[in-house]
């Protein structure tokens, strides 16, 4: 469903050039939760950007269903985002605005207004089980609420994929678990297939079906959850289980 091959991505710093993505090859099947465990620098934030262009690739191919998002001019490209959603490490919410207005912000950006919109807003407040927040700030929220209500935007355009780039990174175990939870069940629910990036590798034992390893802007290892924690074939992927379990 989601295919990426051969992608790579360069930075150029002031006299650095930094090759961060060598080449990667990945496939990822619709209605699947795929993990990347990697350690710091190793290049999955820029990957999960570069499935939705927020970074462009020097050169390579993702697909997502039989759209060619490395193809798409800039109006197709934005048809195409609203059907990848994205959360993130620090929520990225809009502090001066409600629960309900952070729902509703990617609804306005693509033309969902009024009733419609009202109706949407309920429903994600519902799936994300914040519905009595709806009119609280950003700031009067725990971390675990605030993630939710960046579940909750994300998916208020109902897209097909969603990137999570350390979502649970900044909870406490308790509230990480809580929100995994909320992932796997929107999973089922919705179908939805979910690419989730971490340096946690417990995180990928509690969530995902397959994951792949990543380290210096290479996929190093691929494979089933349970088969990778039970036969390591590479030094990193080796290294996690002894430093994480
Ligand atoms: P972390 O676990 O710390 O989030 P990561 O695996 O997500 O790390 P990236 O953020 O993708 O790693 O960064 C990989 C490398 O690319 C790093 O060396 C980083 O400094 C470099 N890099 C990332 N973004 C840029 C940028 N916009 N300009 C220059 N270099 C960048
Ligand atoms: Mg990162």
């Amino acid at each position: 469903f989601i295919e990426i091959s051969n992608l790579y991505k360069t930075f150029y710093n002031k006299k650095q050039r930094i090759e961060v993505l060598k080449g990667i090859d990945l496939s990822v099947e619709k209605g699947e939760i795929y993990g990347i465990v990697g350690f710091s620098g190793a290049g999955k934030s820029t990957l999960v950007r570069c499935i939705n262009r927020l970074e462009e690739p020097d050169s390579g191919i993702v697909k997502i269903g039989d759209q060619e998002i490395t193809a798409l001019g800039k109006a197709a490209l934005n048809e195409q985002r609203r059907k990848i959603g994205m959360i993130f490490q620090q929520f990225n919410l809009f502090d001066s605005m409600t629960v309900e207005k952070n729902i509703a912000y990617p609804l306005k950006l693509t033309g969902v207004t009024g009733k419609e919109a009202d109706v949407r807003v309920e429903e994600m407040l519902n799936l994300v089980g914040l519905t009595e927040k709806k009119n609280a700030y950003p700031g009067e929220l725990s971390g675990g609420q605030k993630q939710r209500v960046g579940i909750a935007r994300a998916l208020a355009n109902r897209p097909d994929v969603l990137l999570s780039d350390e979502a649970t990174s900044a909870l406490d175990p308790q509230t990480t678990l809580s929100v995994l939870d909320l992932l796997k069940e929107i999973n089922q629910k919705l179908g939805l297939t979910i690419i989730l990036i971490t340096h946690e590798l417990e995180v990928i034992k509690y969530t995902c079906h397959r994951m792949a390893v990543m380290e210096d802007g290479k996929l190093l290892e691929q494979g089933l959850v349970k088969d990778i924690f039970s036969n390591p074939q590479c030094e990193t992927a080796r290294n996690f289980i002894r430093v994480y379990n």
